[in-house]
């Protein structure tokens, strides 16, 4: 917990609000007043930390760093109709050549371009190493949706299907490369941000964060916010059969690493009681995994029993 726990102490050295800025540290984005909202957010990764250059390519490091961070904007229901901006800061090691780097940066414009947002700056130092990315993302949302605001009784919501990240890093380490690993180690190397149906579920959650740490452990940050508990039904949760092949073939078990893996990137958020009829409507992809009660914490069950799956979520730095 020590990222976690420096983050608390950060938020409260600096102040969790400022004038300007009702929203700041605590949320997967800031948000800045102006004529409308503006979302910010800023994520870092680091060779060796994050990525492993064995099993991705320069093109998909790009990719990913950007995807990473264009999700928190979706978490906050960024609106894709307003601009989209991203800065680019670069640490360049020496070991980084002149190819790698442009690949890099064909990974870059190819996942802005994916994404409809514009790189619109940044910074490059030469460093001893290792390669680090941080990127700055810009975007807006008339209604950005928070961390907080689930109230007891709302439904507990995911946008699509869970697991297939955790299962491709395996894969992509096992060196496994049929079909179901292939399919599983592009949503490990190229995640999407969800910023279609982050915009849709503007308009009817009353809280959402991305999964990016692993369904229980997000959903534990989301509660937390939002002064709820929450109980999951792990058979509920969406896992496609390429997900459930390769980890079949991986000996893993799919439902621990959908509840616990992290990486996937899809939405989580709650919507009230009487939201669920037009959340069928407008995103019948979506499907309800449990509902939040009064008290903390996140009980998840599998096959009606308490289930506790052997890792909660991913701590690498958030
Ligand atoms: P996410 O996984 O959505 O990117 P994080 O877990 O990285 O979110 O961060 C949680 C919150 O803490 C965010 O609001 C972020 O801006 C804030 N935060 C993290 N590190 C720092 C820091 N060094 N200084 C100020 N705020 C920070
Ligand atoms: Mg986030």
């Amino acid at each position: 917990m020590r990222e976690f726990a420096w983050i608390e102490k950060l938020a409260g050295l600096f102040g969790r609000q400022a004038a300007g800025a009702p929203v700041g540290i605590g949320d997967d984005c800031a948000v800045l007043d102006g004529a409308a909202p503006t979302l910010v957010s800023i994520d870092t990764v680091v060779e060796g930390v994050h990525f492993d250059r064995g099993i991705m390519s320069p093109a998909d490091i790009g990719w990913r760093a950007l995807a990473v961070a264009l999700s928190d904007l979706a978490a906050c229901g960024a609106d894709p109709r307003r601009s989209i901006q991203a800065l680019v800061s670069l640490q360049w090691p020496p070991d980084w050549n002149d190819d790698a780097m442009a690949e890099l940066a064909a990974g870059l414009r190819d996942c802005a371009s994916a994404h409809g947002c514009a790189i619109v700056g940044g910074d490059t130092v030469s460093t001893p190493g290792p390669l680090a990315l941080t990127l700055t993302v810009i975007g807006g949302a008339a209604r950005p949706v928070l961390r907080r605001g689930a109230r007891v009784g709302d439904a507990v919501v995911v946008t699509g299907p869970l697991g297939a990240s955790g299962v491709g890093l395996a894969a992509l380490r096992a060196g496994l490369a049929d079909d179901d690993a292939r399919a599983c180690g592009a949503a490990y190397r190229r995640p999407r941000a969800q910023l279609a149906d982050g915009a849709r579920l503007a308009a009817l959650a009353s809280a959402m964060i991305d999964i990016s740490d692993g369904l229980l452990q997000d959903l534990g940050h989301l509660c937390e916010a939002s002064g709820v508990g929450a109980d999951v039904d792990l058979d509920l949760a969406p896992i496609d059969e390429a997900t459930r092949g390769a980890a079949a073939k991986l000996g893993l078990d799919p439902v621990a690493v959908a509840a616990g893996a992290g990486d996937d990137y899809q939405l989580l958020a709650t919507v009230a009681p009487r939201d669920l009829a037009e959340l069928r409507r407008t995103l019948p992809h979506a499907t309800v995994i449990g509902a939040t009660r009064p008290g903390a914490g996140v009980a998840a069950t599998r096959a009606g029993r308490p289930y506790e799956p052997p890792q909660r979520g991913y701590e690498h730095g958030t």
